[in-house]
């Protein structure tokens, strides 16, 4: 049997060789490795792909959230909403530019930001909202942007997760993550679900003005060469990193179907299982044939028997990679925590933590390696 590894970088970059390492060697020919004409084509190629108007290319999807912010014009004191159950960039560019961060308990089938604890979280300070697609799927974006409207907030969407993913309103229409909100963000980190060989990232937006102000903002404030009229930071995705995504997008799609096989394989073996608790999705409320509502950056379960570090364990004398994501609560990280927040607020993300496993999940698994797995698991339940 193949190696079981968390995410197969090699594997997927061994079927796309040949293309990946002509594009880069182009580059490196071209000598154009800053903003050259791969970045250019990447950015319209996301565009399409998207259904987006404006794509602004970054360093990386830290920046990205770091770069929305500063181009909202959000100042010192705004309070800024975001989830206590994520990865900590999110709440740690809104400390950075000195805005006020408010975390908020999340939904504890999804995941993802719960909307009561949005109502509640509201004051005369809040200036946005940041909800995180986390591990995936999009959070209930109808729900978040018809209470932002009705206070007049900014919606940052943090799509390093979820990029791909769709999202079904009411009425139909569905709309790619990253793209419903104000303005959207995203990584491609080697292990995200369109990830480059190296660091990146970009920002989304449909409305052109801020994508001015965005794109003056990345390049050191400026809109004219060497007339600097804010502070901006130098944050660039790189021609290489270009070119390599500009060979993986057109394959994205098929990424993402390939992680949805996957976790179908988990779902149906888990059944059985009382204690195991599978993933939801929030549209279909199942893995869904037919749509992108989830993409599977992770695949998390929730064992609900109090056998999570122990499965966490025996996993590991079984060389079945897995991983805790996130071991410990935003409000109560060092750099995070604060007076102002109650432990009765957090209750889900506070189970969360301690029941939550992450699985191998990436494009290249065959069927032997799902199978060692998910027999390995149930032998730990049935024992
Ligand atoms: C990975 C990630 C980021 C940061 O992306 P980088 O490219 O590593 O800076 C931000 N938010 C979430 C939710 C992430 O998973």
């Amino acid at each position: 049997m193949k190696k079981i590894q968390m995410v197969d970088l090699k594997g997927q970059y061994e079927k796309i060789k040949s293309a990946v390492d002509s594009s880069i060697i182009n580059v490196i020919e071209s000598t154009a490795f800053i903003n050259g004409p791969e970045v250019h084509g990447f950015q319209k190629d996301l565009e399409d792909y998207l259904d987006v108007k404006n794509v602004i290319p970054c360093a990386n999807g830290t920046d990205a959230l770091q770069i929305a912010m500063m181009g909202l014009g959000l100042e010192q004191g705004d309070e800024v909403i975001t989830v206590d159950f994520t990865f900590a960039a999110t709440v740690e560019v809104i400390a950075l530019l000195k805005l006020t961060p408010v975390l908020i308990d999340v939904e504890k089938d999804t995941f993802n930001m719960d909307l009561d604890a949005l109502k509640k979280a509201i004051t005369p300070k809040t200036k946005a909202i940041v909800p995180v697609h986390l591990f995936g799927q999009c959070a209930d974006m109808e729900a978040i942007l018809k209470i932002a409207k009705k206070h007049n907030l900014s919606v940052i969407e943090d799509t390093a997760q979820a990029i791909g993913a769709s999202y079904t309103f009411s009425d139909g229409t569905v709309k790619k993550a990253g793209t419903m909100g104000t303005v959207g963000t995203t990584s491609f980190f080697p292990s995200k679900n369109l990830g480059c060989y190296g660091d990146g990232g970009a920002i989304f937006t449909n409305d052109d003005n801020l994508a001015h102000t965005i794109r003056g903002i990345v390049n050191h404030g400026m809109y004219r060469r060497y007339y600097h009229d804010v502070v901006g930071v130098n944050s660039r995705l790189d021609s290489v990193q270009a070119a390599i995504l500009r060979i993986k997008l057109p394959l994205l799609d098929t990424y993402c179907e390939a992680r949805r096989n996957a976790a179908r394989f988990y779902n149906k073996a888990f059944k059985s299982i009382d204690s195991i608790v599978t993933p939801t999705t929030q549209v279909c409320r199942s893995i869904c044939e037919n749509c992108n509502c989830h993409v599977f950056h992770q695949y998390t379960l929730k064992i609900t028997n109090g056998q999570r570090d122990a499965l966490h364990k025996y996993l590991i004398d079984n060389s079945i990679p897995n991983a805790i994501y996130y071991p410990v609560a935003l409000h109560r990280q060092k750099a995070y925590a604060d007076e102002r927040y109650n432990e009765e607020d957090f209750e889900v993300t506070n189970k969360l933590i301690k029941t939550v496993i992450s699985l191998p999940m990436h494009t290249e698994f065959d069927e032997e390696q799902l199978t060692f797995i998910t027999n390995r698991i149930l032998d730990f339940f049935n024992k």
